[in-house]
């Protein structure tokens, strides 16, 4: 029997999946499959990682779906190009289906199956999913992405058309004869097997946000202080345990401030794939040889939230303890470090990208290079965000700091590392000359 390979990533859901509505449509039963990648796991810190028990989880729940339906779904704890090898000389495999995904690594890795699959003459077909437009779709006069977001979002906003948003027909192929049922098929990896440890910590729902949650968004979204600020579905967004496109309707529906938040998503993703470099380098040439202080204990009481401002205490405490923070936290945190304390924004994007749970490397250095002024779309490099200001604009009755840091007001919480308006000169006499140096 011939079958489909459908590879599942970072799309972990049955139902409005591009490339498995694909696989499920080529003529040949499909059998689902995960690999928990060792390339990257074994670069993980810590063998008790929240996103790898929440990836666990949902395929464990994508494989007990299609045993329902009468399928086999494969899962294997190894190399992708081994893994393929093996499959792909077990089974008369037709064709390979999965969706798209735009990190360097995840290109490099995708170049090599195809070309694996080539040799084997079986076809390899990725799926835009996690995206609206994508690669060469949406791009300036100069045939790069627009260097401005305003110009992005316009353009994006006019080419959108209802069936960019429709959703494909994924749940409905999933039965019985669009599934292959393999004999005795190879047990799935277990947490154990794998040498992680069960760590669960809580998300909500994968479903859409209520809709009072999505008309108030604009009014809501830099109150950190209200857990229903903002929709909280960024780790469904990474995972792919939500659709995008369920999200972006209800958004084109209800909020247009939504909307270009999730357009902001598009943007990151279509950035890191034209300049994969940005993943470790400034994009602004003149910004890359800045002599950042880079004072380890300093370092060290930011991720810790000891830095005596609470708006950046707060959001480490509350990344420590629960994965998640806030984007007006985020943005206090990273300004503080790249900024304030003159600590490389590469420092900062590897602290979060350990501990969020919803990390996505195309959000992260995009946003981090913007806090830092040197990304693609960079805010003012001279621009440096009182803390002090920002607690009172957004968190004004200190509901979000008083929540993660019981000793504020006591003896025990301590003074600034740093006077703001010190650090603010610093910084920007640093960075000016840093900038004059590399020839403005
Ligand atoms: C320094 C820094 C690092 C960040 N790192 C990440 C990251 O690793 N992963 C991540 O998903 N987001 C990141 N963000 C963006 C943003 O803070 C989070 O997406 C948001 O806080 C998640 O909460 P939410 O789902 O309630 O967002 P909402 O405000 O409800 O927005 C809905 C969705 O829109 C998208 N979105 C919102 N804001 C942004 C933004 N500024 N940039 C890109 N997409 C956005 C997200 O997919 C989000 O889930 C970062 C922001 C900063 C300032």
């Amino acid at each position: 029997m011939k079958i489909t390979l459908f590879w599942h990533r970072r799309d972990l859901r049955q139902h409005d999946n591009a490339g498995l509505a694909a696989a499920l449509q080529s003529g040949h039963p499909v059998v689902p499959l995960f690999i928990y990648d060792r390339e990257i796991l074994d670069l993980l810190p810590s063998r008790r990682d929240a996103r790898v028990t929440f990836i666990y989880d949902e395929v464990e729940r994508l494989a007990r779906q299609t045993e329902q339906q009468g399928g086999t779904f494969l899962a294997f704890y190894g190399r992708p190009l081994e893994v393929f090898e093996q499959l792909l000389s077990q089974h008369e495999v037709a064709a390979i289906y999965t969706n798209e995904d735009y990190e360097p690594y995840a290109t490099e890795r995708d170049t090599a199956v195809a070309a694996l699959a080539a040799r084997h003459g079986v076809a390899f077909h990725a799926l835009k999913d996690q995206v609206i437009f994508a690669k060469n779709e949406l791009l300036g006069k100069s045939g790069k992405p627009a260097r401005v977001f305003g110009a992005y979002r316009k353009a994006w906003l006019e080419k959108l058309r209802d069936e960019h948003l429709q959703p494909y027909p994924s749940a409905d192929l999933y039965t019985a004869p669009n599934l292959a049922q393999l004999p005795q098929p190879a047990p799935r990896p277990t947490l154990a097997s794998m040498g992680f440890e069960e760590f669960r910590q809580q998300v909500p729902a994968n479903e859409l946000p209520p809709e009072e949650l999505v008309r108030n968004y604009h009014l809501t979204r830099d109150s950190p202080g209200r857990v229903d600020s903002s929709t909280r579905r960024s780790v469904h967004l990474r995972f792919g345990t939500l659709s995008v496109r369920e999200l972006m309707r209800q958004a084109r529906d209800l909020n247009p401030k939504l909307l270009a938040e999730l357009i902001w998503r598009d943007y990151f993703m279509l950035l890191l794939w034209h300049y994969p470099a940005t993943a470790t380098e400034s994009f602004e040439p003149r910004l890359r040889q800045v002599p950042y202080r880079n004072n380890e204990a300093e370092f060290q009481a930011w991720c810790e939230g000891r830095t005596g401002y609470p708006l950046v205490d707060a959001g480490m405490r509350e990344l420590n303890q629960t994965g998640y923070l806030p984007n007006r936290a985020r943005i206090a945190a990273a300004g503080f470090l790249v900024k304030h304390l003159l600590i490389d924004w590469r420092w900062g994007d590897r602290y979060f990208a350990d501990k969020l749970l919803d990390y996505d490397m195309a959000q992260n250095v995009g946003n981090w290079q913007w806090m830092a002024g040197t990304g693609v779309v960079a805010a003012p490099w001279f621009r440096v965000y009182s803390p002090q200001s920002q607690l009172d604009s957004y968190d004004a009755d200190r509901a979000y700091v008083k929540r993660w840091l019981p000793e504020l007001g006591t003896s025990a919480y301590p003074q600034p590392i740093v006077d703001h308006k010190f650090a603010r000169e610093r910084a920007i006499e640093t960075l000016r000359t840093a900038y004059r140096a590399a020839g403005q």
